[in-house]
Formats: C-alpha cells, sequence, structure tokens
C-alpha cells in the first residue's frame, strides 16, 4: 500500500462533503501567540472554558504530543435566504445563519470522524490522531488560514476567497507527516466595512474582537441580563449576529449549499418577534432539538426576544 498523501485526502474530504481541505504543519505559528494577550484583556467574557484550554490552545502539540500536520476543513453553510442587513424590519427575529439548521458539531463531527476512519485503512502506517469542531482546544481559525484555506479578516472570521466566510471550520490532527499547503494571504486591503457596521463597536481594531460587547456573545455565551448600555445594540438580533459577515465584499456573491443539514428549519426560517415569543416553551424546545440553538436553552431565547422586543417598542413600531 503507498504512503497516504495529502491529495487523496483532499479528494475524499470533498467526497464527503467538505467544501475545501487543507494541510497546515503542527508548528509553532506566531499568530497562535495572541490568543494569551486578548484572554488577559478580559474579552473573552464569561467564556471561562477558554482560560481553562488557554494552554492546550497554544500549540495542538500540547493535546496530541504527536502531532505533525493539521488537516483544515471548511464547510459551505449558507443558503439563499436574504442577509438580516437587506431587512429594516424590526419585527423579524434574526437568528445567525450558521444555526438555522442541524448542529454542525453532530454533523461536521460526523464527516471528520468518516474521513479519519478512511484514512486509517488507506494508511499503511497506523499513526495517531484527534478530530475537532469549533469546541475543541483548537485555535482552528489559525490553522486554516495556515492550511490555505482562508485568511481571518478583520472580523475575525476566515474568508475563502472563492467561498465567502459563511464556513464552519473542523480539523483533524495527526502523527501523518502529511505535504502541507502554503498560508493564505490576507485580502482584506484597506476595506473596513466590518468595523464600521457593527451594532455594538466589538470589533476594537482590525481582527480583534472584545467579545464581551459582541452580540454573538451577548445573545449566546452570556448569562443572565444583557448590560442595558448594549441592548439597543442588539436590534432585532435574538441569536448570534451577521452583520460583521453580511457587509463584507467577500461574501457578496458568496457560495451557498444545498445540504439539508443546513436549511432552515421552520421555526426559524424568516421568523418574526411576535410569532417566535407566542410559541409555547414545548414548540421552541422541539425546534431547538438537535439545533445550535439548543446552547441558550429556552429561557435564553425567551430573554433575547424579550430584549428584541423592547427595542422594537423603543423605536415606536
Ligand atoms: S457578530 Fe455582530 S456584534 Fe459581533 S463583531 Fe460581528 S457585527 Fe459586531
Ligand atoms: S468587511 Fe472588509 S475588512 Fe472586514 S473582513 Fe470583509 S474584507 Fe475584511
Amino acid at each position: 500500500m503507498d504512503r497516504l498523501t495529502s491529495a487523496a485526502v483532499k479528494a475524499k474530504a470533498r467526497e464527503l462533503g467538505f467544501d475545501a481541505c487543507g494541510v497546515a504543519p503542527a508548528a509553532d505559528h506566531p499568530e497562535l501567540r495572541f490568543f494569551d494577550e486578548w484572554l488577559e484583556r478580559g474579552w473573552a467574557g464569561e467564556m471561562s472554558y477558554l482560560h481553562r484550554s488557554a494552554d492546550r490552545r497554544r500549540d495542538v502539540r500540547r493535546v496530541l504530543p504527536s502531532a505533525c500536520t493539521v488537516i483544515a476543513t471548511a464547510t459551505v453553510y449558507n443558503t439563499n435566504r436574504p442577509y438580516s442587513t437587506e431587512s429594516a424590519d424590526l419585527g423579524r427575529a434574526h437568528i445567525a445563519r450558521y444555526a438555522w439548521g442541524d448542529d454542525y458539531h453532530d454533523v461536521i463531527g460526523g464527516r471528520l470522524q468518516a474521513l479519519l476512519a478512511w484514512m486509517r485503512e488507506a494508511s499503511p502506517e497506523p499513526f495517531d490522531a484527534r478530530a475537532y469542531v469549533d469546541t475543541g482546544p483548537v485555535q482552528e481559525r489559525v490553522y486554516a488560514q495556515q492550511a490555505g484555506v482562508g485568511w481571518i479578516g478583520k472580523n475575525t472570521c476566515l474568508i475563502n476567497s472563492d467561498l465567502g466566510s459563511w464556513l464552519f471550520l473542523g480539523e483533524i490532527l495527526c502523527s501523518l507527516p502529511l505535504d502541507t499547503d502554503s498560508p493564505a494571504l490576507d485580502r482584506c486591503g484597506t476595506c473596513t466595512l466590518c468595523l464600521e457596521a457593527c451594532p455594538t463597536q466589538a470589533l476594537v481594531a482590525p481582527g480583534v474582537l472584545d467579545s464581551t460587547r459582541c452580540v454573538s456573545y451577548l445573545t449566546i455565551e452570556l448569562r443572565g441580563a444583557i448590560p442595558d448600555a448594549l441592548q439597543s445594540g442588539i436590534g432585532s438580533r435574538v441569536y448570534g449576529c451577521d452583520v460583521c459577515q453580511e457587509v463584507c465584499p467577500w461574501n457578496a456573491k458568496p457560495a451557498m449549499s444545498d445540504d439539508p443539514a443546513w436549511q432552515p428549519r421552520r421555526a426559524w426560517d424568516q421568523a418574526n418577534l411576535a410569532s417566535l415569543s407566542g410559541k409555547s416553551d414545548a414548540e421552541l424546545r422541539e425546534a431547538m432539538r438537535g439545533s445550535p440553538m439548543r446552547r441558550t436553552k429556552v429561557a435564553g431565547l425567551r430573554r433575547n426576544l424579550a430584549v428584541a422586543l423592547a427595542n422594537k417598542r423603543n423605536a415606536g413600531l
């Protein structure tokens, strides 16, 4: 059996539904070092799991000591529904696009496990490996950039020049010395549209996010009340925020997915505040089953709906 190659892994990744795949060295990339400073500044807010995993996030070799390469994947989740910035209707309930369909941890995690199982069959030599999607102790955007999958934009999202930034990332750390790709080059240029459009000024510098001001953090990660000073910035966003991606020129003609997993569930599809608020807890719980939105539970969604409804009232609507 021939040695497993990067080209073979990428071909299999495509076959399994990944839209982009690259390979990065499991090295001490300088970009990994900013994370400590970001934590020290308190920009992680209540996300204590980031502090707990900080040591491992410094380098994937602290997670898998034998790691030699990181296979980075990206999967388009965009669908054909309009952007929230295309609607001035404060009665709409805006939910971040990534949360419309099935839980990506389950779907992408399953596909990564399928890729890994195939690699184990195809490789003549045994190897160590671990797969992660989003919640693992891995700075996955840094590895995706190093793998040539895209660059980290000023909005902190990974942007692929062909696909846009509506991407789920996932990676396999492995001990195989696969051929690696060249890092992707930053193509933001002089653009600052995302920084200007952020409704809560959470992008405090290019590529630097103060999560404690970000609508995604406030509506999803934060437990308890949303600070008064930031409530108006929430607008009609009841779960996450897409503004800094919607205004990005690289998402002007983004790739779209027809994968059933990412199509909007009926309860969230172009929903409005009144109809969502009128649903019973049982109905909301049912709609959240197997969805990323189960993270806030029904109580968190109701808190966000109350803020959005107050914003609508304050606007005299
Ligand atoms: S997700 Fe929304 S609130 Fe957070 S940085 Fe982007 S535009 Fe700002
Ligand atoms: S909006 Fe402009 S600056 Fe922001 S990520 Fe997109 S290209 Fe980069």
